[in-house]
């Protein structure tokens, strides 16, 4: 049974989009793309990683 699926392009995973004017990052640690937050308004040039947790593993991690 070789049936092609319509429409499987991605179920599931969202794709980070431009947000504020500000395109997504990937984390550093993770290699996922994470979208702008408004939390990261003020730094966002600096931010390297979708999330505090990653921080912390990168860090740890050599
Ligand atoms: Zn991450």
């Amino acid at each position: 049974m070789a049936s092609d699926r319509p429409g499987e392009a991605s179920a599931g995973s969202r794709v980070a989009r431009t947000k504020n004017g500000f395109a997504p990052k990937t984390c550093v640690s993770c290699g996922r793309d994470f979208e702008w937050r408004k939390k990261w308004a003020r730094d966002w040039d600096d931010v390297k990683y979708c999330s505090e947790r990653c921080k912390k593993n990168s860090k740890s991690a050599r």
